[in-house]
């Protein structure tokens, strides 16, 4: 078989992908068809939380494979409710839309946005991002995203949406003075926009004139979510609930699920027949999430800030590597060469990191054990050098 002319004959072009196939793996190791091994500091985008072919969550997948695989929306199943009740109190939310993908989820997020505008005051329905954010690639996640770039060619796009700079409140103020803002919505830690956290005074005042002017407060946690930036979702970094938060990638640790997730204030927004999903918290895909979830707690959060910090203060002494930013184990590295070429010396050397925008992003497995850290830093330090 060859992989690569079958996948440029048979598979759309949207992807530029490395000149690699990876086969299988374990923990943070994952081997591709030659046999090579790479410790793995990519996790499939944030997503293989506790890393490849972890046993706790094959566990799950695999009994719930062998009861039910799927029985939609139509009916109940124990695995959707129990991490519903899981996620709403570890979150501090009230109540959950569960889909397939970030994108989903930010539509359930914008049409609930929408509807609460509709019953309150239906001249208020634009919703407000940030420029050089990232909310997905479906036609109005793709408006929401405030990338000019990514816009090219896909238009018209959805109505009723605005944006503004990150740490910036005066022009949020003048954009709510407006008079027909509903929400505002926006990632604390920008992933694909280079890793970039949100300032907390900002953020701070941001969430306080919203709440001030009853504009909602929509929080993208798609890949900041489910532990990942050493909290259970990041907005408790930042000491604030919002009013309706997205998930997607690290919840079900590879498999794929989407959660909305929504306040005391939202909660009884979206009604019956206002929204579904045929496949929304398939019994698979939510057994997996569980065996993921069950597990996020103080002592894991502690460890990946320690591992975060660990990684930031060696890499910053690294030559070659002008800047780190990021929150726990979400990391984005300016580096002096350009971010492809450290890319892939380190696949070369048996590293798989990605990029963002201009950046080298770490996305590692929640797990990775201080060896595999180690190891990684160790070719990151001669990958990244002039
Ligand atoms: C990845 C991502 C999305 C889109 O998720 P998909 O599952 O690819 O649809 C949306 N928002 C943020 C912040 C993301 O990182």
């Amino acid at each position: 078989m060859n992989y690569f002319s079958d996948d440029s004959k048979y598979i759309a072009n949207t992807y530029k992908r490395f000149g690699v196939v990876l086969t299988h793996g374990k923990g943070s190791k994952v081997y591709d068809a030659d046999g090579k091994e790479y410790i793995d500091m990519a996790s499939g985008i944030a997503v293989n939380t506790f890393g490849i072919a972890d046993e706790k969550w094959i566990s799950a997948v695999n009994e719930q494979v062998g009861k039910i695989q799927h029985a939609s929306n139509l009916y109940y199943t124990e695995p959707q409710i129990k991490l519903s009740k899981m996620l709403c109190e570890k979150a501090g939310m009230k109540k959950v839309f569960f889909s397939n993908s970030g994108a989903e989820a930010n539509e359930c997020a914008i049409k609930t946005a929408r509807k609460y505008a509709d019953m309150k005051n239906p001249d208020k329905k634009v919703i407000l991002t940030l420029i050089n954010s990232f909310h997905g690639r479906t036609v109005t996640t793709l408006t929401a995203t405030g990338q000019d770039k990514m816009h090219v060619s896909f238009g018209p796009f959805t109505e009723g949406f605005r944006y503004i700079p990150a740490n910036d409140i005066e022009a949020f103020r003048a954009e709510i003075a407006k008079g027909d803002v509903c929400a505002v919505m926006f990632e604390l830690v920008q992933g694909e926009g280079g890793v970039l956290p949100l300032e907390k005074a900002y953020v701070d005042e941001l969430v306080s004139v919203a709440r001030e002017n009853d504009i909602l407060v929509i929080v993208d946690e798609v890949q900041t979510g489910n532990g990942r930036t050493g909290e259970m979702y990041c907005y408790k970094n930042f000491g604030f609930t919002p009013d309706i938060v997205s998930t997607a990638k690290g919840l079900g640790g590879g498999l794929p699920i989407g959660a909305t997730m929504f306040s005391e204030k939202t909660e009884n927004v979206l009604t019956a027949g206002d929204h579904g999903s045929t496949y929304g918290g398939n019994p698979i895909c939510a057994a997996g999430a569980v065996s993921i979830v069950e597990r996020l707690d103080a002592e894991l959060f502690a460890e990946v800030k320690k591992k975060g910090e660990y990684i930031k203060e060696k890499l910053i002494t690294f030559d070659g590597v002008k800047s780190v930013s990021g929150m726990g184990l979400m990391m984005g590295i300016e580096t002096e060469k350009p971010a492809p070429d450290c890319i892939k010396a380190c696949m070369d050397n048996g590293l798989l990191v990605i990029s963002a925008k201009e950046k080298v992003r770490l996305l590692p497995a929640l797990n990775i054990s201080w060896e595999d850290i180690d190891k990684a830093l160790e070719i990151m330090k001669d990958a990244f050098k002039n």
